[in-house]
């Protein structure tokens, strides 16, 4: 696919972009301040930022470009129904790690039958919100109020362990990114999956596993 990267110099887009064109993408960078021109092509990545994001997404759709959105803390409610409007696709996934949505889906599942549970979520330092969206998401999906820890220190990059108890026995249920490549699988499958979406918005890696 011939696909606009919005973000291609930011940390996830320099991970990202060469993922992408090893598998046979041909990817249009678009940096801050770049004229956005993207008629023609087949979709739109954006990892920007949250004040970026919806005026790239906008400008995109306007052109009859579907879009991949990984950029966290906006609303793209909002822009879900130009996109409807028009017969165009914006996937939006706060996490892209195919690894921890399997994760969140698994705990979902075992929660089911182990209820007692606490989550550990590990991050850099660098990372200043706890707990993380994730371990958030993770929590709201096994129900319960399952307390969350959360650890910041050098020599983590982003982990995460869902701790299961009952008498006798625990299940323990871990992901591990290692690098901003972990990100990669999943916009291959959104851009793959796309044709196939409806009209519309549609959120979370989830839906396409
Ligand atoms: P980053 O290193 O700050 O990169 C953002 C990049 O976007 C920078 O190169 C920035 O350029 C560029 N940019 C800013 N405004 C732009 C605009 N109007 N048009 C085009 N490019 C623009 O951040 P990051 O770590 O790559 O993360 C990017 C976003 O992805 C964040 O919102 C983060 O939370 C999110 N994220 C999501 C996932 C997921 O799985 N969904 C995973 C990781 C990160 P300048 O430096 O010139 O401003």
């Amino acid at each position: 696919m011939n696909v606009a990267f919005f973000g291609a110099e930011g940390k996830v887009g320099e991970a990202l972009v060469p993922v992408l064109e090893r598998s046979g993408h041909t990817v249009h960078g678009f940096e801050l301040g770049d004229a956005i021109d993207v008629r023609g092509l087949d979709a739109a990545v954006d990892f920007t930022t949250p004040d970026a994001a919806p005026d790239n997404v906008r400008a995109a759709l306007e052109q009859g470009v579907s879009c991949v959105v990984g950029t966290t803390g906006w609303r793209p409610e909002l822009l879900g129904e130009l996109a409807r409007e028009r017969g165009l696709k914006l996937f939006v996934a706060p996490n892209f790690s195919i690894g921890a949505v399997l994760m969140m889906r698994f705990a979902a599942e075992a929660a089911a039958y182990m209820p007692r549970a606490e989550i550990i979520e590990l991050h850099s330092e660098a990372k200043k919100d706890a707990p993380s969206g994730t371990a958030a998401l993770t929590a709201e999906l096994i129900g319960g109020d399952p307390v969350i820890h959360s650890v910041r220190l050098p020599g983590l990059v982003a982990h995460q362990e869902v701790i299961f108890g009952s008498d006798g026995q625990l299940l323990t249920i871990r992901h591990d990114t290692t690098a901003r490549e972990s990100f990669a699988d999943g916009v291959l499958l959104a851009l793959s999956k796309l044709a196939e979406l409806p009209a519309g918005l549609t959120v979370g890696l989830d839906t396409l596993l």
